[in-house]
C-alpha cells in the first residue's frame, strides 16, 4: 500500500514530526473512530457537520437522508474536508503553555461520489453495520426499497490525506524511553522547558479511555432473545 503523497495542502507544517502519511496509520485512525466532521463551503461560508463514517478499502463513506444539506452538497460535487479525531489523553505540564493532548487525527480532502444502485447501497450499509456490530446485518429485518431510496450514501476516495499523532516525548515521533541524560520519559507525557522540571506541581499524562458499557435491553424486546456474541464481547 503506497503512502499518501504529501500535497501542498496535506503537508503538516506545524510540528511536522507528528505528521504521518502511511495508509496503515491513517486507516487505523479512521477505523477506530466512529464519527467524523465534514466541512464544506456553502454560499461562500464554511459549514462543518459531524456525522458517522466507515471505510471500505480506499474509500470513506458517509450516509444520511436524501434531504440532508451536506449529502446534497456532496452529491452536487462540493469539495469537502473531512476530519477524524481520537483523543487519548490530557498532557499536564508544569506551565500552562506546555499543556497538550495526546491525539490521533486525520484530515482528508476530496470530492465524493454517490453510491448508486440498490445492491451497491445495500453492500455499503452492510459494511457500515458490520463495522459497528459484526454479524448484526444478517439478523435484521431486511431493508425496504423505500428505505434504500431514502438513504443517500457518498464515497470519498482516500487520495489526499494526512494523519497527525502526538504520543508524547520530545520531537522525533517515536516515544522515547529516556531523555538525554538518562531521565525516564513518561509515555504520552509533557515536554516542559528544562528549567521548569523542578517546579513543584504534578505533571504527566492523564489518559482518556473510551469503552462500551453494559448493553441495556429495550423494554419491548421480543421474548427469548439472548444477548448476541458481539454485545458480549464489546467492540474490539
Ligand atoms: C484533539 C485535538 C486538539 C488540538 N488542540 C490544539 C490546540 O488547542 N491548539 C493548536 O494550535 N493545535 C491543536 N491541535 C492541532 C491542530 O489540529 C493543528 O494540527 C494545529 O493547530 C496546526 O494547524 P495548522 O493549520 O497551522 O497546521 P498546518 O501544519 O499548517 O496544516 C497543514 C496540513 O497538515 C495537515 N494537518 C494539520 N493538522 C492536522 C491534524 N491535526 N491531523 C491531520 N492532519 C493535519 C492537514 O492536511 C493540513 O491541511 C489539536 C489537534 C487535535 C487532534
Amino acid at each position: 500500500m503506497a503512502d499518501f503523497e504529501k500535497t501542498g495542502r496535506t503537508r503538516v507544517v506545524r510540528k511536522p514530526d507528528r505528521g504521518r502519511y502511511d495508509r496503515a496509520t491513517v486507516y487505523a485512525i479512521l477505523d477506530e473512530a466512529l464519527i467524523c466532521h465534514v466541512g464544506i463551503v456553502e454560499d461562500g461560508r464554511p459549514v462543518v457537520i459531524p456525522t458517522a463514517h466507515w471505510r471500505d478499502g480506499d474509500r470513506l463513506y458517509v450516509h444520511g437522508s436524501r434531504a440532508s444539506r451536506l449529502l446534497r452538497a456532496m452529491g452536487d460535487g462540493a469539495e469537502v474536508c473531512v476530519t477524524v479525531t481520537l483523543l487519548d489523553g490530557l498532557v499536564l505540564a508544569r506551565s500552562g503553555f506546555h499543556h497538550s493532548m495526546n491525539t490521533r487525527s486525520v484530515v482528508i480532502f476530496g470530492k465524493a461520489d454517490p453510491v448508486r444502485g440498490r445492491a451497491e447501497k445495500v453492500a455499503a450499509l452492510r459494511a457500515f453495520m458490520e463495522r459497528l456490530a459484526p454479524g448484526r446485518w444478517d439478523e435484521l429485518r431486511p431493508p425496504t426499497d423505500k428505505e434504500i431510496a431514502a438513504t443517500e450514501i457518498m464515497a470519498l476516495p482516500l487520495v489526499e490525506a494526512s494523519a497527525k499523532v502526538r504520543t508524547g516525548g520530545p520531537p522525533g515521533g517515536v516515544p522515547p524511553t529516556t531523555y538525554a541524560g538518562g531521565a525516564p520519559a513518561t509515555p504520552g507525557g509533557p515536554v516542559d522547558a528544562e528549567a521548569d522540571y523542578a517546579h513543584p506541581v504534578w505533571a504527566g499524562n492523564w489518559p482518556i479511555i473510551q469503552s462500551m458499557g453494559e448493553p441495556v435491553p429495550d423494554a419491548r424486546l421480543a421474548p427469548g432473545i439472548a444477548l448476541p456474541a458481539y454485545l458480549r464481547h464489546g467492540r474490539g
